[in-house]
Formats: C-alpha cells, sequence, structure tokens
C-alpha cells in the first residue's frame, strides 16, 4: 500500500483479493516462505512509452503508451490494450493483475497482462486511429511477441485497432505469427471472438444459476449497462436463453425499451457507424432514452449484466437494484462493482459472479485462436462455441469447489480468487524465487 497509494483502482483489486486468500495462505506455508503474495502484486515489468502521431490538422498528438507482464508463471503474458481517456497506471495494473486469476481460471496456459493509452479515439477518423495504433506498435513491438505476450483487444480496441496493430508489428518484424488475438477471420482470427466475453458472461450466469438456485435466464427481466462489444453479445445470448433484455447504455445515457431490445437496431446503430445509444429511442417507438448511465440501475430487473467499465455500480445503486428484487449480478466489465456494492449483495444473499470468473471468456477463446494458430487451422463456431461454454461451466465448477473447500459454500468471488491463485502460486513455488 505504501509503494503503490497513488493507484487506488489498483490497491481496490488487491485488497478484494487477498481478503479471499487469507485462509489459503494459512493453509500453504510455502506460499509465505516463498513471498507469494509479495511478488505477485508486483508486475514482473511495467512498460510506459510516448506515442507521438500526427492528426488529421497536421498537428502533433503526444499520447501516453502502457504495458504491464504482470505474471508468467503460468504461460505468457495475456490480456487486452485499452484506449481510454482514463487509462493510468493504476487502471493498466488493476486490470492485469485481475488478469493472472482469470487466466488461470480459464485452464489455459496463460499468464497476465495489460496494456493500453489515454488514447481518446472518440470523434477521431479512420486515418488517425490507424496512424495512432501504428505509432502504439512501433514501440510496444519491442516487447511482445507469440511467445512471450499476446495483447487482444479491450474497450475502444476491436477488430479494427487489431487490424492495424497487426500490420505495423508484422511490417516492422517481418514475421507472420500469432502475436495478437481478436484478429480477424482472414489473418488468423478464430470464430467466435467477438462474442465470446458476451455469451461466456451468460452461459457462467445460467450455470451459476442452475447450479445455486435452480433457475435460469428464462422468463427473466434482464437489465444490461454498456453497448459496446460485451453487453452486445450479452444481450443475445441472454435473449437467446429466454431471457428478455431491457436496458443499454453508453457513457452519456441509457435506454429502457420494456418491450425487449431490438438488437438489430442496436447493432446498425453500434457496430454500423460507431453511433451513440440514444438513436435507439429515435427509432423504436415505447422505448425511452435517461442523461445519465447510472440511471442504468433504478430500472427493475431479476439479473443485472454490468458491461461498461469499473466502479459503475456503487453501494447506493447496487442497494437500488435489491430492493427492486434483483437477485442475480454477474460481471462483464472488470471490476464494476465498488466494494460496498459488494458488501450490500452479500449481505442481501444475492447470487454475484465476480468478473474474473464470469467475463472469462474472452480471453478464454483467445486462449483458443492461439492454439488454432500454432496448428495453423481454424475450428467451426460450433466447435469453438462450445469449448467455450465447456470452460465456463468448468469455472462455475471449480470456484465452487474451492469455496466449499475453505468452507465458503456457494461463494463464486472467494472460490474464483482461491481457484485462480492456487495454481499460479504453485507454478511460482516450483518455479523458484525470481
Ligand atoms: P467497448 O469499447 O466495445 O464498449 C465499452 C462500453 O462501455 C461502451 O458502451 C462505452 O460507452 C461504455 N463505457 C466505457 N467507459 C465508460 C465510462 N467511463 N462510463 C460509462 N460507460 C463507459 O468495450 P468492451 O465491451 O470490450 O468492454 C467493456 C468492459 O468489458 C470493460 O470493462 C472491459 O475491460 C471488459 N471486458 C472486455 C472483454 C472483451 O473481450 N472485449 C473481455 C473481458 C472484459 P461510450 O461509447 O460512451 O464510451
Amino acid at each position: 500500500e505504501q509503494r503503490d497509494g497513488d493507484q487506488p483502482e489498483f490497491l481496490q483489486a488487491v485488497r478484494e483479493v487477498f481478503e479471499s486468500l487469507e485462509p489459503v495462505v494459512a493453509k500453504h506455508p510455502e506460499y509465505e516462505a516463498n513471498g507469494v503474495l509479495e511478488r505477485l502484486v508486483e508486475p514482473e515489468r511495467v512498460v510506459k512509452f510516448r506515442v507521438a502521431w500526427v492528426d488529421d490538422e497536421g498537428k502533433t498528438q503526444v499520447n501516453r503508451g502502457y504495458r504491464v507482464q504482470f505474471n508468467s508463471a503460468i504461460g505468457p503474458y495475456k490480456g487486452g490494450l485499452r484506449f481510454h481517456p482514463t487509462v493510468t497506471e493504476s487502471v493498466v495494473k488493476f486490470l492485469g493483475f485481475e488478469q493472472i486469476l482469470k487466466n488461470s481460471l480459464t485452464s489455459l496456459p496463460m499468464g497476465g497482462g495489460k496494456g493500453g493509452s489515454d488514447f481518446n479515439p472518440k470523434g477521431r477518423s479512420d486515418g488517425e486511429v490507424m496512424r495512432f495504433c501504428q505509432a502504439f506498435m512501433t514501440e510496444l513491438c519491442r516487447h511482445i511477441g507469440q511467445f512471450t505476450d499476446v495483447p487482444a483487444g479491450d474497450i475502444n480496441v476491436g477488430g479494427r485497432e487489431i487490424g492495424y496493430l497487426f500490420g505495423q508489428y508484422k511490417r516492422i518484424r517481418d514475421e507472420y505469427s500469432g502475436v495478437l488475438t481478436g484478429k480477424g477471420l482472414e489473418f488468423g482470427g478464430s470464430l467466435v471472438r467477438t462474442e465470446a466475453t458476451g455469451y461466456g458472461l451468460c452461459y457462467y450466469t445460467e450455470e451459476a444459476m442452475r447450479v445455486l438456485n435452480n433457475d435460469s435466464f428464462k422468463g427473466k427481466t434482464v437489465a444490461i449497462s454498456g453497448s459496446g462489444n460485451v453487453a452486445i453479445f450479452a444481450t443475445e445470448k441472454a435473449a437467446q436463453l429466454g431471457g428478455k433484455v431491457v436496458t443499454l447504455s453508453d457513457s452519456n445515457g441509457y435506454i429502457h425499451d420494456p418491450k425487449g431490445i431490438d438488437l438489430d437496431v442496436v447493432k446498425d446503430i453500434k457496430l454500423g457507424h460507431r453511433g451513440r445509444i440514444k438513436e435507439y429511442a429515435e427509432r423504436v417507438a415505447g422505448s425511452e432514452y435517461h442523461e445519465g448511465c447510472a440511471g442504468v440501475w433504478t430500472v427493475k430487473c431479476d439479473i443485472a449484466l454490468p458491461c461498461a467499465t469499473q466502479n459503475e455500480i456503487d453501494g447506493d445503486s447496487a442497494k437500488t437494484l435489491i430492493a427492486n428484487g434483483c437477485k442475480v449480478v454477474c460481471e462483464g466489465a472488470n471490476m464494476p462493482s465498488t466494494p460496498e456494492a459488494i458488501e450490500a449483495y452479500q449481505a442481501a444473499g444475492v447470487l454475484y459472479g465476480p468478473a474474473k470468473a464470469a467475463n472469462a471468456g474472452g480471453v478464454a477463446v483467445s486462449g483458443l485462436e492461439m492454439s488454432q494458430n500454432s496448428y495453423r487451422l481454424s475450428w467451426t463456431f460450433e466447435e469453438t462455441d462450445a469449448k467455450l461454454k465447456s470452460i465456463m461451466e468448468n469455472i462455475v465448477t471449480n470456484s465452487l469447489a474451492a469455496a466449499k473447500e475453505y468452507g465458503h459454500e456457494g461463494d463464486l468471488m472467494l472460490g474464483a480468487n482461491v481457484a485462480g491463485f492456487t495454481k499460479v502460486a504453485d507454478a511460482m513455488v516450483a518455479q523458484g524465487i525470481l
């Protein structure tokens, strides 16, 4: 805490994990003897660099780039890149730290990393985004590689950006390899990667509800926040499983459609021309738009799936959700619930699926993309989707087994922390103190 006192998001993520790990460390003296916790919170490497590029007016712009290579005990560093003005070292470190345990939970051989930039792509032309991506990769390419560190997308980094980043890596390194995931299908991408986080979130939620509450999505009203990659495909799968999704949002406000969101309209707005979610209410009769994104949690629902950003549900929003009858909160975004919100869920007996477990589907299919790149083949949609579903169901099973072992039956948060940590800790002990 002394060393990273100026990094609130990072400290928030570490505190939540360490509380769960107390009984594990007590049972395993070798973790303490090998300084596992002390080493776990110190990234193996942090790279911070200048990204200079020229905008459409001919003006030089300077942004800051980051890559945190957090832990490589169980595989090459793996984690997304985020382009957003709120990106700081603290944000990248919290995401990288969470990624270590998340990647471990998928059961695939991937270490933890994360990166990004404070670049804001909103309002930027395609050419500007391309030049930014090229400048960013010109430096990043020294630090990554298919066996070292394999970045992917995150907020504002989707197929377009991964394409530009991949092109620049290939050009500088003269090497065609699976150095990034989330690639286009024409150049090594995997089917289901686009859908993976949202679909995986719903597979996880459905399985957790089945095991813990003998229940399912069928007939449930679902509130979802965000309207990006994760939110769109969570909406699609929740509807396929029989739920009715009634909200979506962006950083300006939220829409409420009591009949159920018409996803074709959303896709046309967001994927078609990168529009704002407000447009939905102008096009769909009977729906409403409200300014202020936090208002989305005042809409009555049975299941809430936050899919926008960190700390989007505070204690008050959580209490409103609970008072309105919400019984399930599973996290598509990373760390969307504040500590006060988590306390409120636990006090009210809400089924709470934490991000590192519930949203692991994206990185899981990224891991499958790496396997396909190594084999130089591609699996069908059905095959990959079936693998994703089985990984998400196993995460529920393994989390519940770990929670039970430590006397916290049914606690998906403690279970995810413990199950993810144990594998990494054992590998760190086996590899010696480094
Ligand atoms: P996108 O960029 O596709 O969408 C992000 C959405 O969240 C947009 O609707 C955006 O609105 C909204 N949003 C972003 N920042 C804020 C903010 N500060 N306040 C309110 N709304 C905000 O990103 P993704 O869908 O990929 O990512 C969403 C979340 O899911 C993130 O937490 C990410 O880390 C997490 N995640 C993503 C994975 C993936 O595979 N893509 C994997 C695992 C987790 P606006 O357009 O107004 O900015």
